[in-house]
This record gives C-alpha cells, sequence and structure tokens, in this order.
C-alpha cells in the first residue's frame, strides 16, 4: 500500500435524531469490507398469470380489505396476508418466567397490492396512482387506529427486489400493527422532543433549513487555511412546493434518502390531497433519479409519523413525519452486526451530488 493511498473518507457520522445511531462512511475502495449484491433482473412483465396479486387472481388471495378506487377494475387493493406475522393471538397469555418475557403476538399484517401490473417501479407509476396509493395509505391507517384501541402504531412499508427482503414479485406494501411502539419509532419521537424542549424548534425543521441555507468552512486553527469546506445545501435531492427530499449526512444506507414535509407537519393522517400529489410528485422524480444512478434499485420504504394515542398530543411541535427510502446496495458484514455501526461506502455528499444532477425529462 503506497503512502499516496487515496484513503477517502473515513469518518464516524452521529444521527442527529438519535445520537446513539452511527454510521461508519469509508469510501476508499480497498476498505471495503462488504459483498456489493447482484443488481436482480427486474421482473418488468405486466401480467402473470399464476401471481396471486395480479388483475384477474383476486380468488388467490384472503379476504379483500378494501380497493380503490370504489367502482370499476381495482388499482390499488389491500388484502390479509396469507401468512401474517401478527393476529389476532389473544388466547395465548402472556408469559414472565425469570428473565424471559413475551408477549402474545397480537396485531394486524396486512398486504397492499400497490399497482394492478406486476412489474411496475414507482418511478413507473404515475403521479396520480402515487398520489392515491398514499391516499390508500392514510384511509387504512386511520381505519386501523379508530377500530381497534390497542393497536398503538401502525406502520407502512415497501420491500421491493429480494435484496430488500421481498419474497412475492409484484409490487406490494404492507402494513403492520403492533400492540407496541416499535423502538425506532419510540427512538426518534423521543429524542426529538428532547431536542425542542433544549431548542424550541423541531430538529426535522433544522434539518431542512440546514439543507436549504447552510455552507460551512472549516479553517485551521493554527494556520487559517480552509481545512474543509461543507455544503449542507449539497444534500437535496429533490424539492416541490410542500416536500423536500434530502440525502441525511449520515447515511446508513449508501443511497438512503428521506422525504420529508417542508412545511412542519407531524401526522401523515393529515396531510391534504394538494400536498399528496406534491409529495407523489417528489417521490417520483426521487426513484426516477435512485433509477438513474443504481438502475433497477431494491429498496425499502418506511413511513414514520407520530402515534395516535393521547400520550402523544403533546409532541405534535417536535415530531416531523417523513418516508425513508432506503436502497440495499450491500449485505450487512459481521462487524456491521456485531457493532451495530453500519457502514456507508459512498460518500453521501457524492452521493447526493450524482442523484440531484440527474436530468430528468419531466
Ligand atoms: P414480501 O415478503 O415483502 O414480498 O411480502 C409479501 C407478503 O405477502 C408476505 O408477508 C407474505 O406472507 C404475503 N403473501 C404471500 N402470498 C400471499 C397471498 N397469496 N395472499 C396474500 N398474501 C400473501
Ligand atoms: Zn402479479
Ligand atoms: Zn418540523
Amino acid at each position: 500500500m503506497s503512502d499516496q493511498e487515496d484513503i477517502g473518507t473515513r469518518e464516524l457520522r452521529i444521527n442527529p435524531i438519535v445520537p446513539t445511531e452511527s454510521v461508519l462512511i469509508a469510501t476508499a475502495r480497498s476498505m471495503r469490507p462488504q459483498k456489493a449484491e447482484d443488481a436482480a433482473p427486474r421482473d418488468t412483465r405486466e401480467h402473470v398469470e399464476r401471481c396471486p396479486f395480479c388483475r384477474g387472481n383476486e380468488d388467490k388471495t384472503p379476504p379483500e380489505i378494501m380497493h380503490v378506487p370504489e367502482e370499476g377494475d381495482w388499482a390499488i387493493r389491500i388484502v390479509e396476508n396469507l401468512y401474517p406475522v401478527l393476529g389476532d393471538d389473544r388466547q395465548n397469555p402472556d408469559m414472565i418466567f425469570g428473565l424471559q418475557q413475551a408477549i402474545n403476538g397480537y396485531g394486524r399484517h396486512e398486504v397492499i397490492i400497490d399497482h394492478s401490473q406486476h412489474g411496475i417501479a414507482v418511478h413507473e407509476m404515475s403521479r396520480s396512482h402515487l398520489s392515491l396509493l398514499f391516499r390508500t395509505y392514510q384511509t387504512r391507517m386511520k381505519e386501523l387506529y379508530e377500530a381497534d384501541k390497542r393497536l398503538k402504531y401502525v406502520l407502512i412499508f415497501k420491500n421491493f427486489g429480494p435484496a430488500a427482503g421481498a419474497s412475492m414479485a409484484h409490487t406490494h406494501s404492507q402494513i403492520i400493527a403492533t400492540p407496541v411502539i416499535p423502538q425506532n419509532i419510540q427512538d426518534e419521537v423521543e429524542h426529538s422532543k428532547k431536542y425542542y424542549e433544549k431548542h424550541h424548534h423541531c430538529i426535522f425543521c433544522t434539518l431542512v433549513d440546514e439543507a436549504l441555507t447552510y455552507e460551512a468552512t472549516i479553517y485551521d486553527r493554527d494556520s487559517g487555511k480552509v481545512v474543509r469546506k461543507i455544503d449542507v445545501g449539497q444534500y437535496v435531492v429533490e424539492r416541490g412546493e410542500h416536500f423536500i427530499a434530502i440525502k441525511p449526512f449520515a447515511s446508513r444506507y449508501e443511497w438512503e434518502v428521506h422525504i420529508l414535509p417542508l412545511q412542519h407537519k407531524s401526522n401523515f393522517l393529515d396531510a391534504t390531497q394538494e400536498e399528496l400529489d406534491d409529495f407523489a410528485n417528489v417521490l417520483k422524480r426521487t426513484m426516477q433519479r435512485l433509477d438513474a444512478v443504481i438502475g433497477g434499485a431494491q429498496y425499502n420504504y418506511f413511513l414514520h409519523t407520530i402515534p395516535v394515542d393521547k400520550k402523544y398530543e403533546n409532541y405534535q411541535e417536535s415530531f416531523h413525519w417523513h418516508l425513508e427510502i432506503c436502497p440495499r446496495t450491500s449485505i450487512p458484514s459481521g462487524f456491521e452486526l456485531g457493532s451495530g455501526l453500519l457502514i456507508n461506502t459512498v460518500s453521501p455528499e457524492d452521493a447526493a451530488i450524482q442523484l440531484s444532477e440527474v436530468v430528468l425529462e419531466d
């Protein structure tokens, strides 16, 4: 190894919202400890005879919960999950013996068939369809919270591609409603509240403000020379009238992007039609950018919104709903599992520049 070898960026970055979560940015090729995930060939078929999620095979899923539009052919369907991870298990009591505890698996697990076309990617869906999809998420989320007070959190997520854990090729997302608030959500909700109590400002709004305005120059204390310039604005990947897509400074995944409302909004359930239309546009453009840069992205996305519970009424000012998009381009290594410290091999600055420089057609 020569002394001149470019070691790239090598630093630990701390997640400002949940400081216990940090990431190791290590961009030099020679230091890559991870195996890159091969891009899976995309299944672009419009219709697959035996696919239970394709139009015409409605009898191959458990009962339907809802579909939209109400009249004519469905565009989006929600069905019971054939293999639910949570269900109505109230007959099994919770269990504690010594240190071992088990809370019974009460909850809901539903599948949202995002589109009738089997292999369509999100960036290929129309804006109006994406807006309808998020409107449908909203409708079902509301119904679940209203129908069952034991459900403390309704998590909506999407797995796309085998590297993201998807077992079904037909484009779909899922709802898992749990009797406890998942730890990740609790961490975000509680940490952002602490920040609010100290600074009287929402930390997510602060991140948006920084992305829109800041440019930092770090000088050497002795010589006064510029050591580093950080243009925080370069983390903006896309913006619309009401939403912004940002590449987090401490991105856990190489191509991770978050979409959040530009104005402070804690609850996804309150998003208006106009807002969802703009959100759909920002999501589509962001996914187009990801597709152009990494081609056939396999990814997870998930929605974080304020839990619907009296306890969280005074968290409205401090929490800010958002969608996290996490493309899966590498398999976590033993170091990452053993340390809990994810390694990101693409500098978030470079990733943001590549994504924002894509020229989109419309
Ligand atoms: P994923 O594993 O992310 O691709 O999600 C697919 C989900 O669909 C899984 O949770 C499966 O349990 C569920 N599933 C598989 N086949 C069917 C089916 N015929 N009807 C309804 N859900 C299904
Ligand atoms: Zn299908
Ligand atoms: Zn905010």
